[in-house]
């Protein structure tokens, strides 16, 4: 059976990362996080693409993924860590040259005991919740942290893509407060801080999203096309039904395009009836259910077969379809799953 082709424009989202490198001063260093497989994408094509177009910086979730870039990418850009320094991250850290962002007394000590001398990074809480020290332990442990001269000190924005939400200048004045006085680099901002202006930008900035072509970066170039080849097609009579449990029901003759893409392969079944496919420009409509490696689409309006058909496209991109989904744009990316081909433009 023919499977799937995901188109993956590495032009497209090299152009990404130095458009929103532009957004902001010279002096600010334009990082590219690359974690989830970068969004889904293939982290060594991202990576080395990404490293050509003049990336130094990148980040990633867990340690194993840092051995993974370390690997497409080389010795010489630096590899941040988000998640820190794990049990058992000590060999992947030491042998792979990877910054880990530690985000608790209990990672500093590890970090500190296990690895003495090496690079790391801090992460501190500004009101998320979620991941780094919250104030009283950082004013524990500032000065003996400041004294191994740390890389980098990040926080991370809950609200950055809703410009206008106060939680924004909230966290702003937290981790000015945080790091008040100190020298070492900072850094507050994903795709969304880089778009609330300067004030977030501090020494360097953290794109994802924005370089995969997804909101809320509005002005990215979409970066992926998914191309869904047509199996079969068939007449579909007045009152006919299609797909598993009569979802769908003819109300003139219809004809149906059957493709090869389905749940399976990260497509949500909530697009059930609801999403469009594309044949060029022209939109047609899904109908039925989503099964598990198939989708049947309605084309009675074309005056061809087309030999394929687009889920994602310059028409449709993964937010249009997260809308559609109930969903976010990094859900749709994210979920692309492993069976299609993948091929690189670029
Ligand atoms: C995922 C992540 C980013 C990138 O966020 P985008 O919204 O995709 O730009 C930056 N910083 C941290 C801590 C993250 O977890």
């Amino acid at each position: 059976m023919a499977t799937s082709v995901l188109h993956i424009d590495l032009t497209a989202l090299t152009d990404n990362w130095r458009a929103l490198d532009r957004l902001t001063a010279p002096s600010v260093e334009t990082a590219a996080v690359i974690k989830a497989d970068a969004y889904g994408l293939g982290v060594a094509k991202v990576g080395r693409a990404l490293v050509k177009a003049g990336v130094k910086k990148f980040f990633v979730a867990a340690a194993e993924e840092g051995v993974a870039l370390r690997a497409a990418i080389g010795p010489s850009p630096w590899i941040g860590v988000f998640g820190g320094h794990m049990a058992g991250d000590t060999d992947m850290i030491a042998d792979m040259h990877l910054v880990p962002m530690l985000n608790s007394l209990d990672q500093i000590t590890r970090h500190f005991e296990a690895l003495p001398g090496a690079p790391f990074g801090i992460q501190l809480d500004t009101g998320m919740n979620r991941l780094g020290l919250e104030a009283p332990e950082w004013e524990a442990v500032k000065d003996l942290v400041i004294k191994a001269r740390p890389d980098l000190i990040m926080s991370h924005l809950a609200c950055a893509d809703e410009p206008d939400h106060p939680m924004n200048a909230h966290q702003l004045a937290t981790f000015r407060e945080m790091t008040e006085g100190l020298t070492v680099p900072r850094a507050l901002s994903a795709t969304g801080g880089i778009l609330l202006g300067p004030d977030y930008h501090f020494d360097l900035v953290r794109p994802g999203i924005g370089l995969y072509g997804g909101l809320p970066y509005e002005d990215s170039k979409a970066v992926v096309r998914l191309e869904c080849p047509v199996i079969q097609t068939r007449d579909v009579a007045p009152n006919e039904t299609v797909g598993y449990s009569n979802t769908w029901t003819a109300e003139a003759p219809t004809r149906i395009a059957t493709i090869s893409a389905g749940y399976a392969d990260g497509i949500s079944r909530k697009i059930s009836n609801a999403a469009v496919l594309f044949d060029g420009d022209t939109p047609c409509p899904l109908v039925g259910r989503v099964s598990m490696d198939l989708i049947t689409v309605d084309i009675t309006h074309l005056d061809h077969v087309p030999k394929s058909l687009d889920l994602l496209c310059a028409h449709q991109t993964v937010d249009d379809l997260a809308d559609v989904a109930g969903t976010i744009g990094y859900e749709i990316l994210t979920s692309l799953g492993g069976r299609y081909l993948r091929r690189y433009i670029g």
